[in-house]
């Protein structure tokens, strides 16, 4: 018999060689039904598999992010299967679950694939997922894996078992397909019921640009029609959402060939924008006692050697400057934290003086494949709001705090109202990748949970994703159509003190190395702003919005008027422009408020003699009429309310 412990601790025994289906079987009727993978001892599995030792068993459904990955990875094998029965003789690469669906990189031997022919996949894959086709798996030795491959004719698979141990290779077979896979795959495919190819790319086999172009069909799958069809209404809204479009339309950045791809131009109203964005953050950083510095573009090669940045970004990003000094190399700098560690080293510091907070918007330019580059969440230079906390070891706990504060009042502000945060510790199987003592980690990586936990965070943690220098706390926002996104990051790092040989003077005269924090509630400025477009579909909030009200005279008769009440407005800071363009006030207030606008002030002859004006809210229509004095503190009031 083996003991099998459940999440809640519960323990029930079973013969050895019990499967997950049948544990689920004796759980409950429901759960067979809903089940769709499940974890032993952390490793997630094929139902079927047995399990012969005592265990701590966990059951995934779609619910589950690792649910959804099994669900979504056993439904391009499904695809796999439907191409080969379409397109007898494709070839395969490999076919992997994503973020939102799974897709698989296929040889169709030049055929180009167009829309159509999606539609008729589709349909032969709901006909086989229909069939219920068990996946079935079968251990297999490199040599009949290869040889199984070699029969076939299919060159992609063949390479990638000769880079497998053997020992370690199965196959999967659905209905007529059978695919080399490590799995775990759902029990059998009639769970799938609603079907969507997204789209076809071109993809190199490998990533490697040298080698095969393969075909890329992206797909979704779901196991009831409805989430299908709610998906698909998220993508239509998403597409109306898109950064780059709305960015375009509300005139706030764009981009040019001769100025080079991935560099973004800001135009005055996105330049305004951002200016708010930073103004606000420098209030708050403020306010919780960081210190503003600047620091230049580029920096001497040496310091990024000094840094190890050299090591990642030196081959694969921008080459180091030379000057008409022999051997002089400068870097563009690809991260601002080497300079703020000569300005912590700029003095002596004391015991007292810590934690020091050196915060700065910081432009770094990194060389991203031409490929990889998307409006602005992928860009080649772009503007960090990365601060640095030197503290001392005993301060972390504290100022992951204070750096969470300000992280929950920036998505309070900012109406990110669902999130959730994920603590990356180190891979307990594999310590020495990692750069610093086991004490100090463990110190670290207690006061990041602790923070957490008194912060009072939805938190996942996650064991082998820190960075090589430490533990790190990650939040992800949900926007207002339901899309994840990963802003705001605190980082421990014990490498760089160490490399630049920082320290501060400890109360018994003795030297101490700080620890640094790096921390960015937004990330960069460029992607936030690209977030903030998404997530608001262009409506920016009052305080935010880079035009914020459009004076409207009704016609050509009351512009003085109009002009003065706009002056009046821009007098009293508030951000007015004046349209008395010659056009019908219908149309002017439609465009008006197609650039969301959040007001607009229609003037005409009643108002001009009661000294008014009347007005309209984006979304909500007519306000009223109000003499100047009070929109302005109508407006005051609302910031007011916005920001605090
Ligand atoms: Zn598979
Ligand atoms: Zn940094």
């Amino acid at each position: 018999m083996i003991t099998i412990t459940f999440p809640d601790g519960k323990q029930r025994q079973y013969e050895a060689g019990t499967t997950g289906y049948q544990i689920a079987e004796s759980i409950s009727p429901r759960l067979v039904s809903e089940v769709l993978a499940v974890s032993v001892n952390d490793k997630t599995m094929d139902l079927q598999i047995p399990i012969r030792e005592n265990a701590t068993v966990k059951f995934y459904k779609w619910e589950d992010e690792q649910g959804k990955q099994v669900f979504w990875h056993s439904s391009s094998h499904l695809m796999a299967e439907a191409l080969e029965i379409l397109y007898p003789g494709v070839k395969f690469g490999i076919g992997p679950a994503i973020e939102n669906g799974f897709y698989y990189d296929v040889d169709l031997g030049g055929r180009a694939l167009v829309e159509a022919d999606l539609a008729a996949i589709e349909q032969k894959m709901l006909e086989m997922a229909r069939s219920k086709q068990p996946f079935v798996r079968r251990e297999v030795s490199k040599e009949q894996a290869m040889k199984t491959y070699l029969d076939k004719g299919d060159p992609y698979k063949c390479e990638l078992i000769g880079d497998l141990e053997d020992g370690t290779i199965s196959f999967y077979t659905n209905g007529s397909f059978t695919d080399l896979c490590r799995g775990p795959h759902i029990p059998d495919t009639s769970v799938v019921k609603a079907i969507k190819l997204t789209s076809i790319a071109g993809a190199y086999w490998r990533g490697d640009e040298k080698r095969q172009m393969l075909t890329r069909i992206y797909g979704i799958t779901f196991p009831k029609k409805s989430m299908l069809d709610e998906y698909v209404a998220m993508m239509e809204e998403a597409k109306k959402r898109d950064h780059r479009k709305l960015g375009k339309d509300l005139e706030l950045f764009t981009f040019s060939a001769r100025v080079g791809q991935g560099l973004p131009l800001w135009l005055p109203r996105g330049a305004a924008l951002r200016e708010r964005l930073e103004n606000f953050l420098k209030g708050v950083q403020k306010a919780y006692g960081y210190q503003q510095v600047i620091t230049p573009h580029i920096g001497q090669k040496e310091l990024y050697v000094t840094s190890g940045h050299y090591a990642k970004y030196g081959a694969d990003s921008f080459k180091p400057i030379k000057t008409p000094q022999e051997g002089e190399e400068f870097l563009l700098k690809p991260m601002n934290c080497p300079h703020h560690c000569e300005i912590y080293k700029s003095k002596p510091r004391s015991y007292k003086d810590m934690p020091v907070r050196l915060a700065e918007f910081g432009t770094v330019y990194r060389y991203e494949q031409s490929g990889e580059l998307h409006g602005l969440t992928r860009v080649r230079g772009f503007t960090q709001d990365y601060a640095h906390i030197f503290c001392r070891p005993d301060q972390i706990k504290e100022e992951f705090c204070k750096v969470i504060d300000i992280v929950l009042y920036i998505f309070k502000t900012l109406s990110f109202n669902e999130f959730t945060a994920q603590v990356s510790l180190r891979d307990p199987k594999d310590r020495n990748k990692y750069i610093g003592s086991d004490e100090n980690w463990e110190k670290a990586e207690a006061a990041i949970i602790e923070a957490a936990a008194e912060k009072g965070l939805k938190t996942v943690v996650v064991q082998g994703e820190a960075a090589f220098y430490g533990p790190k706390l990650d939040f992800m926002v949900r926007d207002a159509i339901g899309r994840k996104w990963q802003l705001g990051t605190i980082q421990v790092d014990y490498n760089l003190p160490e490399r630049f040989e920082l320290e501060y003077i400890g109360a018994d005269d003795k030297r101490y190395r700080p620890v640094m924090i790096h921390r960015a509630p937004f990330g960069s400025m460029e992607r936030f702003v690209a977030v903030l477009l998404e997530h608001t579909g262009g409506k920016f909030p009052l305080w935010l919005a880079p035009e914020q009200v459009v004076v409207l005279p009704v016609s050509e008769k009351f512009n003085d008027f109009a002009k003065k009440v706009c002056d009046f407005l821009n007098n009293s800071e508030l951000r007015a422009s004046l349209d008395d363009r010659n056009e019908t006030i219908g149309k002017r207030i439609r465009e008006n408020e197609l650039k969301r606008i959040p007001y607009l002030l229609v003037v005409g002859e009643k108002e001009e003699m009661a000294g008014t004006v009347s007005v309209r809210k984006q979304g909500e229509g007519d306000k009223g009429s109000m003499t100047k004095e009070e929109f302005v503190a109508f407006i005051n009031n609302e910031v007011k309310h916005l920001t605090n």
